[in-house]
This record gives structure tokens, sequence and C-alpha cells, in this order.
């Protein structure tokens, strides 16, 4: 019988509405019964004249869960692809009922231990505001009050910033400028469809509000040997810490030879192009190309087009990619394909570095 405490919906969607329970391929099940004895949501019973599982009740089995298969020593158990709940995990609406659940189950979820916090929590001012792009905004923060300074965050990283209403947990933007000792950061934000700190940010943050900010946090920073040419790779705002770390690597060295691939869904979301044609003014050995699916950005000097995703891109010019080490910010699914493409590639995973916060 479905047991109505595990085919409650799952975060706010109908459990029935998610294809996600075990299939056993009989052909390789050697029936030891691991999977039926171990599954403490009896998804399973067991068939003691064939020795065989059968999955009876699908809708009691864990979205995500596949402890089952992970034990079954025939490998003998599939369950549909990750990327399935993953799409699910990435909508805003989902995001929020397990933000919900967090607050609302505070007294039984909370750890009640203390230990102090190795980040440093801080009250930032907004300085300057500016729409970039559709649906991106450039968010310029600075220390409210005197001394306090995020001064040594290193590119590639991350801060927390908690939006005004205290009921709410954070979320996490990354730094897109070098630390220049006066505490400034910017953040560039992507509006989120139905996504709560972005509404704030796009309707009703304005200059000389504060927030809460924690960090600095990640290690998506530079961690490639002086000399070693580098490939950047950004989707949408994932464009923020790849300025950084360019920024970084031509003050350290001008003659530095990287590329960058840039891409968006449309031309019309490109943005900061001016700052890429300073940066490839500055550098002796940087390349640029911005990859849209529709459209194509203005055409300059300092940059390339195509029309296609970034995938593309690299696949039309193997010199963008092999013998460097990569890194990659930006949308789940983009970092998905990319790290599909270099496996392809059977370039080593210790040449790639990928950061999906503050996207
Ligand atoms: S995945 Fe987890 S919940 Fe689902 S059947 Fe297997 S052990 Fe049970
Ligand atoms: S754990 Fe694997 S081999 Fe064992 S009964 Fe289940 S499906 Fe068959």
């Amino acid at each position: 019988m479905p047991n109505p405490q595990f085919t409650k919906p799952w975060r706010g969607i109908p459990r029935e509405q998610i294809h996600w329970n075990p299939t056993v391929h009989d052909e390789a099940c050697i029936g030891c019964g691991t999977c039926v004895t171990g599954c403490n949501r009896l998804v399973y019973r067991f068939d003691y004249e064939r020795k065989k599982p059968v999955v009876v009740d699908p809708l009691n089995c864990m979205v995500g869960c596949t402890t089952c298969a992970n034990t079954c020593p025939a490998h003998a158990i599939e369950f549909p692809p990750i990327e399935s709940i993953l799409a699910l995990e990435q909508r805003a609406d989902v995001h929020h009922a397990t933000e919900d659940d967090l607050i609302a189950r505070r007294d039984v979820l909370a750890w009640p231990g203390h230990v102090p916090h190795p980040d440093r929590l801080l009250t930032l001012r907004v300085e300057a505001l500016e729409d970039v792009a559709p649906d991106v905004r450039r968010v310029v923060l600075a220390p409210a009050r005197e001394g306090d300074c995020f001064c040594e965050f290193v590119p590639g990283q991350y801060l927390e910033l908690f939006p005004p209403a205290a009921d709410r947990v954070s979320r996490a933007y990354s730094v897109a400028n070098l630390a220049a000792g006066d505490g400034r950061v910017e953040l560039h934000v992507r509006r989120v469809e139905g996504g709560r700190f972005t509404a704030w940010v796009f309707g009703d943050m304005k200059v000389g509000d504060t927030l809460q900010a924690r960090g600095p946090l990640g290690a998506f920073t530079m961690r490639s040997a002086p000399g070693v040419p580098l490939l950047f790779v950004a989707g949408g705002v994932g464009f923020a810490p790849v300025h950084a770390l360019i920024a970084q690597q031509l003050r350290q060295d001008p003659e530095r030879d990287m590329r960058l691939v840039w891409g968006v869904a449309d031309a019309s979301q490109f943005y900061a192009l001016d700052e890429i044609d300073a940066l490839v003014g500055r550098a002796r050995a940087l390349r640029v190309v911005l990859a849209a699916q529709s459209g194509l950005p203005p055409a300059a000097p300092t940059r390339a087009a195509v029309v296609g995703t970034v995938i593309d891109a690299l696949a039309a010019d193997r010199t963008a990619w092999a013998g460097r080490d990569v890194y990659a910010a930006g949308p789940p699914p983009m970092l998905r394909r990319l790290a599909a493409f270099f496996a392809a590639e059977r370039i080593a995973p210790s040449r790639l570095h990928f950061d999906a916060y503050g996207t």
C-alpha cells in the first residue's frame, strides 16, 4: 500500500507527478534481497518463489534516493537520470518550499551547538545599482561601518547575502571585481522567475539600503601554476567570477595565454562588453569568443562571436581548450554539458575547475 507518510507532495509537487522509482532488471538480479530488506519505505516486496524483488509501491520511493541501486551487488537496479530531479531543484517554487520547511521546522532541525564561524558577517550598504542587461542588475555594495571590510577576498570567491526579511535563508553571489582595499564588492544579479531574493533586488532595493553579508567563501580560485595556458568559460552571470579571475591574471602577468568563451541564450543578454574590450586592450594574449544561441553581439575587433552554445564554440576551435586549464562558472546544466564535453575529449579532471555558486 502506498504510505501517505511517503507519498505526500515533494517540495510542494504532488508525488504522482514525479517519475522517480527503481526498475529491476530481472536478468541481472541474483536474488540476494538486499534491496528489499534495505529499503525502509517498503517500495519492494520479495517474490519468494522466483527469488526476485518486485516494485510494488513505487510512489513510496524517496525522490532522489538511489540507495538500493548503490547497494545492489549485481548492478541490477536502474533509476531515471538524476538530471530530472536537478531540474526540479532549480525551480524557484521548489527552492522556496525547502526554505519554508527549514523555517517551519527550525526547532527540530536547528543544530543547537555553536562554533565561531570562520567567515565574517558584515553589514553592507547598497552604493550603486545599474540594469546592465535585460534581467541582470549590477549591484555595488560597500561596508556600512568604518573599519569593516571584505578586503582580503580572493578573485572567484562569493558572498552569502541575507535579505532584509529575517526569516529567509541566504543567497550566494560571486564577486565580480578585484579586492581594492576599500571593501567594495560588485555583484551581477540575474532575475529569477518567482525568486524571492531577486524580487527584492529588482523591485525594492535602493541605494542606501543595508543588508548582511557573510564571506568570503568558495574555492573557485586560481589553482594553476604560473604560465599554464588558461581557458575561462562563463554562462550568463557566471561572467562575474570569471571577470575577477581574468583581471587578477592580467594584473599578475599581462602576457598570460588566456581564452574566454562567454555564452548566453540571446545576444541582448551580454553586458560589460566595454570591460571585456578593456581587458583585451591590456592583455597581450587574451582572446575572447562570445556565443549566443540567438542574435549576435555588436562586432568588434577585440572579440569573435558565434551563434550557438559555449560547447559549439569550443567544438569549433580545438585551440580554445587543448592544453589549457579550464575555469568555468555558470548554470549547473551548462557545467554538466561542459564536463561531458571534456570527459569525451579525455581532459584530466584535475585540469577542470567548475563553479555553480553565485550564478
Ligand atoms: S531509492 Fe531509496 S527509497 Fe527508493 S526504493 Fe531504493 S532504498 Fe527505497
Ligand atoms: S539487491 Fe540487486 S541483486 Fe539483490 S535482489 Fe535487489 S536487485 Fe536483485
